[in-house]
């Protein structure tokens, strides 16, 4: 048979259940078959519908004609000495994008990308710093769960499900591709593909905040924001999204979220960085932040992943539990992340992919870093090139 012509026919990756019938009916089937072929693709990670033995022949040749399950191609794979492993997926033209997977003695997460670079460009963060090329379709992104988990069912010789939680949590913005990623998470949710419980999928923002209005409509799953800086003056300079949806407007719209979210809190990412938001006083205005909006949340504080363009540093792990001791003494439940693949760079923040920048992002970022302010006591941070403390 010759392989489906990428031209022509539809990727079925691209398709939530809802979507794959509105396909099957186009083709002049019943609905129900979409069931079938849904469960053939996600669950048995097929993709040559000749093997699709119960379907009838008349629709599997009628897609060999119109339709093609097409993965990404994986550029390199490298796994660390915790069992992490990181995948680098061609997205073209000189695009790549990366996911990971990070095994835990109750649970498996992948951390999936949404978009190839991203246009938000956090001071901090090695994706932004690449600049933004494009959105990932929803077939790029669920292609990255549907090669994970049938990779590691046969490298784990496991029959059964082996992820069992995703976090949007790789490169890219997710609820600024917001088109794609939802039919994106109804794949993930559905029982005949992935079965994911809402509150094991997360979708991590940098706070669009309309888009957090629309997913707590669309398709509620739970919620991770990144907040990293208790005012709005310094996290206008970490995370610029912050000019446009100030933090009072952020906080709000995760207190409208939490009426449809499958967890009774927001969590906050917070990335700890060296002398510029890990201060006790920061501690404290989060405290008094939280507080003020009755907003219910948790904490998790991120050791920061330092690459050299940064020019920021390590918060010193003393620095984040005296931290972390002031946010739970104020009752406020807070984890510290553990950092793990650090030894294949796939830590949170190290995921830089391959990224034609069409925006110059990292021009701008280079110039915007000359301009730091950090806190004077700290102020070396500007000069040292970053390194693992
Ligand atoms: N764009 C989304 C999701 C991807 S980033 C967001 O910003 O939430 C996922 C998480 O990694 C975010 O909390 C982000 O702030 C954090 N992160 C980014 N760069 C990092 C770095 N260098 N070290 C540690 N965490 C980082
Ligand atoms: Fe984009 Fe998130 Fe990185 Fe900010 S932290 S640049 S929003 S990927």
């Amino acid at each position: 048979m010759l392989p489906a012509d990428p031209m022509t026919t539809a990727n079925l990756l691209d398709f939530d259940l809802e979507g794959l019938a509105a396909f099957c009916e186009r083709l002049g089937e019943k609905r129900f078959r979409a069931t079938q072929l849904f469960r053939w693709i996600h669950q048995r990670g097929a993709s040559d519908f000749s093997l699709m033995t119960d379907l009838a022949k008349s629709l599997r040749e009628k897609l060999a004609g119109t339709a093609r399950v097409e993965a990404l191609q994986v550029l390199t794979q490298n796994e660390s000495a915790d069992g992490t492993i990181k995948w680098l997926f061609d997205v073209g033209d000189g695009n790549a994008v990366e996911a990971v997977f990070i095994p835990e003695d109750d649970r498996g997460t992948l951390c999936v990308s949404s978009q190839a670079g991203c246009a938000v460009g956090c001071r901090f963060c090695s994706t932004g710093h690449q600049g933004f090329s494009r959105n990932l379709t929803t077939g790029e992104i669920v292609a990255q769960l549907w090669f994970a988990e049938h990779f590691l069912r046969r490298h784990l010789k496991r029959d059964e499900r082996v992820i069992s939680n995703v976090v949007m949590m790789g490169m890219g913005e997710p609820l600024q591709n917001y088109a794609a990623l939802v039919p994106a998470l109804r794949t993930m949710l559905d029982d005949n593909a992935y079965g994911l419980s809402r509150r094991r999928v997360t979708v991590s923002t940098s706070g669009v905040v309309p888009m957090i209005d629309r997913l707590g409509q669309d398709c509620p799953v739970a919620m991770a924001v990144s907040l990293h800086a208790p005012n709005d003056a310094l996290r206008n300079d970490l995370v610029p999204l912050n000019r446009k949806y100030p933090i009072a407007e952020l906080i709000e719209a995760c207190k409208r979220y939490l009426a449809h979210a499958p967890r009774d809190f927001i969590t906050f990412e917070y990335c700890m960085l060296d002398g510029v938001n890990d201060q006790p006083e920061h501690a404290r205005q989060l405290v008094e932040l939280v507080r003020k909006h009755g907003i219910s949340c948790k904490f998790n504080l991120i050791p920061f992943n330092p690459f050299p363009a940064s020019g920021l540093l390590r918060s010193p792990q003393a620095r984040v539990l005296a931290f972390a001791k002031v946010l739970s003494e104020a009752g406020l439940v807070t984890t510290v992340r553990k950092t793990r693949g650090d030894d294949i760079d796939a830590a949170c923040g190290q995921l830089a992919g391959d990224v034609k920048d069409r925006t110059r992002a990292a021009e701008r970022l280079a110039a915007r870093r000359r301009t730091i302010v950090l806190h004077p006591a700290r102020s070396h941070a500007a000069s040292t090139t970053a390194e693992e403390p």
